[in-house]
């Protein structure tokens, strides 16, 4: 199964994504994720995107298309959900001559709607925790809220410390990084539009201004009416 995450940053895509993941046993794969470990390794591909994510802006295309499709070329049988990427018409175009050479398609799409001043809002708030990122933390959600140690806040899955992701608390950057969302020509949008428009994958759009188990509920349900769907179909 293929899936393609897409939201707003704050829309909370990522969350969403290890729901999916640990349901049917695929990758996650997340570009800015990989981006971060590269500059966590110190490597020159980290070192070069740097300055990019720091200020909200795009890695470029010559850095980013090969790492997101060395990640989907090692990635497990079962399949992938891919988050963050593509976040550009060009880039999804360069994802759709990837796919057709390794002979895949994508399944499903999902998109997160949510109003750009609640997706800031929830940024400001996320904060990761430093033993395992997949563990989600937020300060304004109570299904997901840290807990408190020793007057300290930390990881509510296992105690680990937390901190906050450097382009999640500048707001410059947060908004340059929703104005490339919300670009319906050139940015995220005009690749959402172009697969709402040139996939046969089941397009899944999603309220995303409700608690994260309703999101999730929803978005399984339309991924469950489709397999039964694909079933129905190849044994009549
Ligand atoms: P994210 O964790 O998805 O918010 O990504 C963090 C940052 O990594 C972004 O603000 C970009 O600078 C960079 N990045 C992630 N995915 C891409 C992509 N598909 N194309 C270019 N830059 C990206």
């Amino acid at each position: 199964m293929r899936i393609l995450a897409f939201g707003p940053n704050g829309s909370g895509k990522g969350t969403q994504g290890t729901i999916i993941r640990d349901r049917y046993g695929l990758d996650h794969i997340e570009s800015g994720e990989i981006f971060r470990h590269h500059i966590k390794a110190g490597t020159e591909l980290g070192m070069k995107a740097k300055t990019y994510i720091d200020a909200g802006n795009l890695v470029p295309d010559e850095l980013t298309i090969p790492m997101v499709a060395e990640a989907l070329a090692k990635s497990n049988e079962r399949g992938w959900i891919l988050d963050g990427f593509p976040r550009s018409k060009a880039q999804a175009e360069a994802l759709q001559e990837t796919l057709r050479e390794m002979k895949i398609d994508v399944d499903y799409i999902f998109e997160i709607e949510l109003d750009r001043e609640e997706a800031k809002k929830r940024i400001m708030g996320r904060r990761i925790c430093s033993i395992n990122n997949n563990h989600p933390n937020h300060i304004a959600f109570e299904t997901i809220h840290p807990v408190e140690k020793d007057g300290e806040l930390v990881c509510r899955v296992c105690g680990g410390s937390l901190s906050m992701r450097e382009d999640d608390q500048d707001q410059d950057a947060i908004n340059q990084r929703h104005d490339i969302y919300y670009d319906e020509d050139k940015g995220t949008m005009a690749a959402v539009i172009y697969y709402r428009e040139n996939c046969d994958a089941r397009n899944i759009r999603v309220d995303g201004d409700r608690g994260i188990s309703d999101i999730a509920e929803n978005i399984l349900s339309e991924i469950e009416e489709g397999e039964a769907i694909k079933l129905r179909l190849k044994f009549g």
